[in-house]
């Protein structure tokens, strides 16, 4: 049975746009300062749907006004009364699932089931996870001795910064606003300039919930409105997901006013198979077959896309093969369909950036065995920005190996034994995520331990829950999100060290 949403301006659609969004500050909706807005294109068609404030340093400058004036009574409230506050955000975007990932969908161009099943599903758990968390952290005192006690009390920092980029706008935006807010900060998030409709919409949904100030949202481009709030003296902590080259400038502003930065930056994956995997023809080996063809979830638009498997000699071929057919069998069309995989490019920049990777694949010298161009859908998707899912085979030192295209494109290579898919699943600047497909468990874990990654997956892929950290080595970040130690990032630790004696020291 195929559902297909109602596209947003059309009948029966679950979310309606604004025409125009402004800056979200202080509870209210506030024009920006210098009264410029940029158009917001769908990449589901192409077409421009809603115009969105083009902020700059004076609208960053008035939302941080806002979350001063809102931080002190918001880092006093009760935790209890936090917590209730996040279940009840929880609760509103569960009762407005379809219309938060139809939004979703429409702004960032991936498919709905994603939306549905993951993203905004995801988001909700996030919140609900944090909720539990903050109620069940727990100062420490210790008695230092008969007379002495030092105790440790957890702070918020106070006002924080955000930036977030475009691959999962309200998951990425939820991923640090539920911790910030938890912990008892207030908030002034940048969301990306590719898709800025979202979030907006869930900050309308949530306007009644959240106390005015607590979150604020300015919307425009990386140096106008970004570059303000990661360099500005009135925030205590500057949180940033993008790409690394960005992430060193973030961390370039932060070093004047001396603030925690945590960075959540690019990847090239490795999705390591060893020949175990295809000792039978099981549900074993189709679920593998099902990592392999993982690079294209999300259209590839992901920090941890596995974008390099490297296959064990002996079973390359056949891996290989059945990997392609698997590829070959995703559904690719129009995202509002239920039974769409792989949807749209977040936009037409990105687009051109994945073209511009295929080709200088094809120039490298390595093989397209599917995929490889532009999808031209039918009818008035014809100018959405759609790629096949592509698979090359090469060598890990060619750019497609080393260099994160964030599109549907595999890079595939072989290996001879466990010392050199170490060696080539490391042979990489970045360090965010990899796969270990393996029956033997012993060479599972040791893979595991060995490959310098954040997150490893083992005979699974993509899974993201709320209470595991998930960050980077080397070029892919500083610091985690997810799981409970994300508080620390937010709090600030007090110690307080008291002489109960009334004799001299
Ligand atoms: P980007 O760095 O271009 O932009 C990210 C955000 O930073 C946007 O909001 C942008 O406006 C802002 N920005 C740009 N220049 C700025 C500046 N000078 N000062 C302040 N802000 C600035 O990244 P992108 O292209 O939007 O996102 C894709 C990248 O994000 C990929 O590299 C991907 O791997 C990475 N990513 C990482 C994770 C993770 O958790 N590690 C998750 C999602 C995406």
């Amino acid at each position: 049975l195929t559902t297909v949403y109602a596209q947003p301006g059309t009948e029966g659609s679950k979310v309606t746009f604004k025409p125009r969004y402004e800056h979200w500050i202080g509870g209210q909706w506030v024009p920006p300062v210098q009264g410029r807005y940029f158009e917001n294109i769908s990449p589901v068609n192409g077409k421009p749907f809603t115009e969105v404030a083009r902020g700059t340093a004076e609208d960053i400058d008035a939302a941080l006004d806002a979350a001063w004036a809102a931080a002190p009574a918001w880092g006093k409230t009760p935790v209890a009364e936090r917590a209730l506050v996040l279940h009840r955000v929880a609760d509103r975007m569960e009762q407005n699932l379809e219309m938060l990932a139809v939004a979703e969908t429409w702004d960032n161009g991936k498919p709905v089931r994603e939306t549905i099943n993951a993203d905004i599903a995801l988001a909700i758990d996030h919140f609900r996870y944090f909720a539990g968390a903050i109620r069940a952290q727990e100062g420490t005192l210790s008695q230092l001795d008969d007379n002495t006690t030092s105790y440790h009390f957890h702070e918020p920092l106070g006002v924080v910064g955000q930036i977030i980029p475009w691959n999962f706008p309200i998951l990425m935006g939820v991923w640090k606003l539920a911790p910030a807010l938890a912990a008892g900060n207030a908030v002034v998030l940048k969301p990306a300039e590719q898709t800025p409709a979202s979030i907006m919409v869930l900050m309308e949904l949530l306007a009644d919930i959240l106390p005015p100030g607590v979150v604020n949202v300015v919307n425009g481009f990386g140096v106008e409105a970004g570059k303000p709030l990661a360099s500005s003296p009135r925030i205590r902590k500057i949180a940033f997901t993008g790409e690394t080259t960005t992430g060193r400038l973030i961390m370039q502003y932060a070093s004047q006013n001396i603030i925690p930065v945590t960075l959540e930056l690019g990847g090239k994956s490795p999705n390591i198979f060893f020949e175990d995997v295809a000792a039978a023809q099981d549900s074993f080996y189709d679920k593998a077959l099902e990592g392999f063809a993982f690079f294209a979830l999300n259209q590839g638009e992901v920090c941890t896309c596995p974008s390099r498997a490297l296959i064990q000699g002996s079973i390359y071929d056949r891996l290989l093969a059945d990997g392609v057919e698997r590829v070959k069998g995703m559904v690719q069309g129009n995202p509002l369909d239920l039974d769409t995989q792989v949807g749209a490019q977040a936009s037409n920049d990105q687009l051109q950036k994945i073209l511009s990777y295929i080709d200088i694949g094809r120039q490298e010298g390595a093989k397209v065995l599917v995929g490889g161009e532009r999808n031209v859908l039918d009818g008035d998707l014809a100018e959405g920005f759609y790629v096949s899912p592509t698979v090359f085979e090469g060598e890990n030192s060619m750019r497609i190996f080393q260099e994160e295209i964030f599109g549907p494109v595999l890079s595939v290579t072989r290996f001879t034994d466990y010392a050199d898919a170490m060696a080539t699943a490391n042979d990489t600047l970045y360090g965010l995520g990899a796969g270990v497909w393996a029956r033997n468990g012993n060479l599972a874990y040791r893979a595991g331990r060995d490959i310098q990654a954040g997150r490893v997956w083992v005979n699974q892929y993509h899974n993201y829950p709320a209470h595991s950290a998930f960050g980077g080595y080397k070029s892919s970040g500083i610091g985690r999100e997810n799981h409970l130690m994300m508080l620390d990032h937010y709090q600030q630790t007090k110690n307080l060290l008291v002489s109960y004696s009334e004799d001299a020291q």
